[in-house]
């Protein structure tokens, strides 16, 4: 389908560069676009009484505050410049909400067959069958399971190329751009199939769509993985052409896919990137939130944690839905306090855990807390074991609440470069460990001796990563 491809990319060229529309049309082509685009993605949310979907009823402002709070924009609940275009991007066909924190069951065997029942004209047979082969190959690098291709009768993975309505498929294509493809999660019938859009044009290298890359994604799906907010991932929803020399996994979807079927036998060479891999000790690495958990450390970013043993320079990463499936990522701030228990937060929102469980009754809002009603979201917190008393950082200032009484202490907030001078930067994280007091923000981290009320040292963010 390559000449019409290009002549509507060439339309659309022309119709940027020249506003033709009245502004009313566009604003109703806007208001289309947003309410389709959160329909088709953000309509769904997993009903865990049923084991399946349930149409999310909320209004359309929360629903673009997800949508706009998945892909990192700025959340407006409005649909701003910056959410139309990202809305604009040739994607994948699979929602993206709901789908947080459900481990979804994967294969229960590990030698799986597909079968490619139709091919593009867009491709020779070859071309479409080594894409394809190699998508699989992607997967199988990191994993214990097998592909293997058969030519007739059913496979798990049943693999076709349609436009709009398609075979028995429940689920349409929309023409060119847009939606490039979906697939199904592992199971009987559709489970596991995977259904390209025709009308795109498929290619082996980077014009047009490159179906390598694509099928690789959507094979993600059916293998069980959900839709990934790091850019960087193959699973990100958005297709993003990559040079095809790199392998394209992230560790994000390395360990995504290894949270259902582990790593593969024989290949320790292959393994998931461990904590000195060049992501976690890259230059620039920084952290959402950190805590204790008795005599190990938790670091938080995106939808993982590293657990690191200072004692004995260990350190394991998992992602945070394998240890408290019910936490979202990008958790803000978390810390322990002296009853042995670990508070998350993530925007208003607090959850108290107790050994490896969540509480029940929460989440509940940070006013609860004694904050009042302008306070949005913390940025770290640590709770001094010495006095039992919590401070909260927030932007340049912070709070002290009270783990005894449970309340806020008077005269707060302050300025932090005050009482913790050389502390003059927001801070993203913070814990405490034999006494001392760790700020990170960006790559860097500072010690403080909270007695001497000094720095006495600053670091990379990643010191305690055995880099
Ligand atoms: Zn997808
Ligand atoms: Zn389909």
């Amino acid at each position: 389908m390559k000449a019409l491809s290009i002549l509507l990319l060439m339309c659309a060229a022309v119709s940027n560069a020249l506003p033709v529309h009245p502004e009313n049309d566009s604003q109703g082509d806007n208001a289309k676009l947003v309410q389709d685009y959160l329909n088709k993605f953000y309509a769904v949310e997993p009903d865990p009484g049923h084991l399946g979907w349930k149409t999310n009823a909320e209004p359309i402002t929360q629903k673009l505050q997800k949508m706009q709070q998945f892909f990192g924009l700025k959340v407006t609940g409005k649909a701003d410049t910056e959410t139309l275009e990202m809305m604009r991007k040739p994607r994948c066909g699979v929602p993206d909400v709901g789908l947080y924190g459900v481990t979804l069951p994967g294969w229960k065997k590990s030698n799986l067959t597909y079968r490619i029942v139709n091919y593009t004209p867009d491709m020779s047979k070859k071309d479409v069958d080594k894409a394809v082969e190699k998508a699989f190959e992607v997967w199988s690098t990191v994993t214990p399971l097998v592909f293997t291709g058969i030519h007739e009768g059913i496979a798990d993975i049943m693999i076709a190329f349609g436009t709009k309505a398609h075979g028995r498929c429940p689920r349409y294509f929309d023409g060119p751009l847009g939606i490039l493809a979906h697939a199904f999660p592992p199971g009987n019938g559709f489970g596991g199939d995977v259904h390209f859009d025709e009308d795109e044009d498929w290619t082996t290298g980077s014009a047009g769509f490159n179906l390598f890359l694509v099928a690789a994604h959507e094979f993600g799906h059916a293998l069980g993985l959900s839709h990934s907010n790091d850019q960087r991932a193959l699973m990100f929803p958005n297709y993003a052409y990559v040079s095809l020399s790199e392998f394209p996994l992230s560790p994000d979807d390395i360990s995504g896919i290894q949270s259902i079927y582990g790593a593969p036998p024989n290949a320790p060479d292959r393994r998931p990137p461990t904590p000195t891999s060049p992501k976690t000790c890259g230059s620039q690495m920084s952290f959402n939130a950190i805590t204790t958990l008795r005599q190990e450390v938790i670091f938080l970013k995106g939808r993982h944690l590293w657990r690191v043993y200072p004692d004995n320079l260990e350190v394991e990463r998992e992602l945070i839905s394998t240890f408290w499936p019910t936490l979202p990522p990008g958790i803000d701030a978390a810390y322990e306090n002296n009853k042995d228990q670990i508070l998350f937060f993530k925007g208003n929102k607090f959850w108290v855990i107790s050994g490896y469980h969540v509480l029940l009754g929460y989440p509940k809002n940070i006013n609860t807390l004694g904050f009042p009603k302008g306070v949005k979201r913390i940025d770290a917190a640590v709770c001094n074991r010495n006095t039992g008393k919590t401070d909260f950082f927030i932007g340049d200032k912070y709070w002290r609440f009270d783990e005894n009484s449970q309340s806020m202490d008077k005269g707060y907030p302050r300025q932090t470069v005050n009482d913790f001078p050389g502390i003059s930067q927001k801070v993203d994280a913070v814990f405490q460990q034999k006494g001392l007091f760790y700020f990170f923000h960006g790559s860097k981290q500072w010690e403080f001796d909270p007695t001497a009320k000094k720095v006495t040292r600053e670091m990379k963010s990643n010191s305690w990563f055995n880099c």
